[in-house]
Formats: C-alpha cells, structure tokens, sequence
C-alpha cells in the first residue's frame, strides 16, 4: 500500500496472536491485489483499461467498493472522487519534472475526470465507463477498507484488543489492558512533535488527511497529494483534517473529502453526520474541532 502498516495485539496467549496478525497482513496483500492500479494484474487494472471499451463484470467486493466511494462523490457534490487518477498522473509528471501543468493539460484531463462517468449495474454487477479514458483509483479509501477488513480477521482469530494503522487509518479495536481506550495522539502539520490534541478511542475509526506527508513542492508553493476533482488543482485551503467515524472506511473517504472541501465549505456536510468528529488545521494553522 505504498505506507508504513502497524498492528498492535493484545492477547494472554502469544500463539495466537501472532497468527493472528500474520493472518492480518495476509489479508492487507490481499486487499493491494485487488485495489492496487499500480499492480498491472489486479482486478481494478483490467477494469480501468477495459471498463472504458464495454460493460465489464466485477468481483462483489470491488463492486462494493465502487458502490461506497459513489456515495461519497453524491455527498460531497464531486469532492471525493474515485476519478480523479488522470489529475493525479498529470500532478505526478509535474512533480517529475519540476514544471507546474499549463492550464490547457488541465482542462483537457478534467473533460474525462468525474463520478458521473461510472455507470454501475447493481444486477449485472458491472460497470461501465462513459468515457473511454475514465480511469479509478481507490487511493482515498482502499486504507480505511483495508483497515476494516482487518479489524474482521483479527476478530475471527479471537482478538478483541488491537490497534490496527495503516497510513494514517486506524481503527482501535476494544482497549489496552487496564485502560478504557486507546489514546491517539494528533499531530500538529507542522511540528511533527507537537501533538496538538488526543484522542480516546474504543471501537472506533480515525483517519487523517494532510499536506504533511505526502507533498511536493514547485515554485515555492506546497502542493498536496489530494486534487480538487472540480477544477483539477491539488487542495491547499487546508493543512490537515482528522475524522472519527465507526468505520475506517467512511472516516478515510471522509477526511480526503473535508481537505478538499475545506474549513469553511465542510461545515454543512459535516453537521449532517450525528457519529463523527472532525478535527482541523486550517491553512493559517487555526485547530478546529467538530463538535
Ligand atoms: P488520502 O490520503 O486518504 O486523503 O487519499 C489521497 C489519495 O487519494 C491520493 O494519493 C490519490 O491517490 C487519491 N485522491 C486524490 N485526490 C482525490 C479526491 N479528490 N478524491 C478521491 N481520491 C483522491
Ligand atoms: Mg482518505
């Protein structure tokens, strides 16, 4: 997955903890070989050159995938989109080189970016592209799917106290002996040292999405790693945004959402959740936190 995995296991018998665990990571492969476009034999690279040309039929989990990342394009109006890879190729050439894309690169990869593309047939379990060079890339959620999938074998191993954190995505499963959550610290984008603010978490998902770690810098100016799929330029309202949610998924999905959303514009999504917490820096490093 391109980023540090770490599982942290609590259990009275050590056998079966490493098992579990070595099961864990045997799931996260898993997982990068269905996910992964990077990886020319995964299911999601035969859907990204074929999906373009003719209907094309998917395993149930990609199509959940698919299905779950649609939901979050429909309400974040287009923020999250699991299109954006053709922008996100364009800022990697440009980060190659060192030269920002001139407008007209833009505008021309924008003409094929969009969820509005994906044409998904619940029935058929298939999916077709409306533009021939759509193409997907699940990097603002594989994570949190990863982490859930993983939350579910180390439970079907019998552990129920964990920490699972894959890139930032974490799910906290139970507690540590003793103590009645995990505490998890966040990190100011900036000083690295700083933790900012911490947090109890029992049964809960976190995920952070931030300028910090994956970043480039051209003509003096930081560009992140997240696009605005809107009008193809990499996100720089804010610095970095945290959410909790129930599952690793919909807290990833989330957070990349928010960044690009931004502090001002995330408010009314946000409040429509009653069963998260959002925690932000915005672009003048203000910390704002939700509720
Ligand atoms: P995250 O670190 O979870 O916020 O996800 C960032 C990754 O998701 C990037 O490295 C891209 O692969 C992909 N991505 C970039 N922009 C978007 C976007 N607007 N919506 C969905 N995925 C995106
Ligand atoms: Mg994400």
């Amino acid at each position: 997955m391109d980023t540090l995995v770490e599982i942290s296991v609590y259990s009275a018998d050590r056998p079966k903890a490493l098992e579990a665990v070595k099961q864990a990571f045997l799931e996260i492969e898993r997982i990068e070989k269905i996910f992964s476009r990077f990886d020319k034999d995964s299911e999601i690279s035969r859907v990204n050159t074929l999906a373009g040309i003719k209907e094309t039929k998917l395993s149930s989990e990609l199509f959940g995938l698919i299905k779950d990342s649609l939901y979050y394009s429909q309400i974040s109006e287009g923020a999250f989109d699991i299109t954006a890879a053709p922008l996100v190729d364009v800022w990697a050439i440009a980060r190659r080189d060192g030269v920002v894309p001139d407008s007209k690169t833009i505008e021309s990869t924008l003409e094929y970016v969009g969820y509005k593309n994906i044409k998904l047939d619940g029935e058929r379990s298939s999916v077709h592209f409306l533009d021939k060079r759509t193409r997907l890339d699940f990097g603002g959620i594989a994570k949190g799917y990863a982490v859930d999938r993983t939350k579910e074998t180390l439970l079907s191993h019998g552990i129920k106290n964990a920490l699972i954190n894959i890139g930032g995505n974490i799910f906290a499963l139970g507690s540590p002996p003793g103590r009645k959550a995990w505490r998890i610290g966040i990190q100011h984008p900036r000083y690295k040292n700083k933790i900012i603010f911490k947090l109890n978490l029992k049964n809960r998902a976190a995920a952070t999405s931030g300028d910090y770690e994956r970043f480039f810098t051209l003509d003096k100016k930081r560009f992140s790693h997240i696009i605005n799929p809107l009008d193809g330029w990499p996100v720089q309202d804010v610095m970095s945004v945290t959410v909790v949610a129930a599952t690793a998924e919909a807290a990833d999905a989330l957070s990349t959402a928010f960044f690009v959303t931004g502090a001002e514009n995330s408010q009314t999504l946000i409040r429509s959740f009653d069963d998260i917490e959002v925690f932000m820096f915005d672009k003048e490093s203000r910390f704002i936190k939700y509720p």
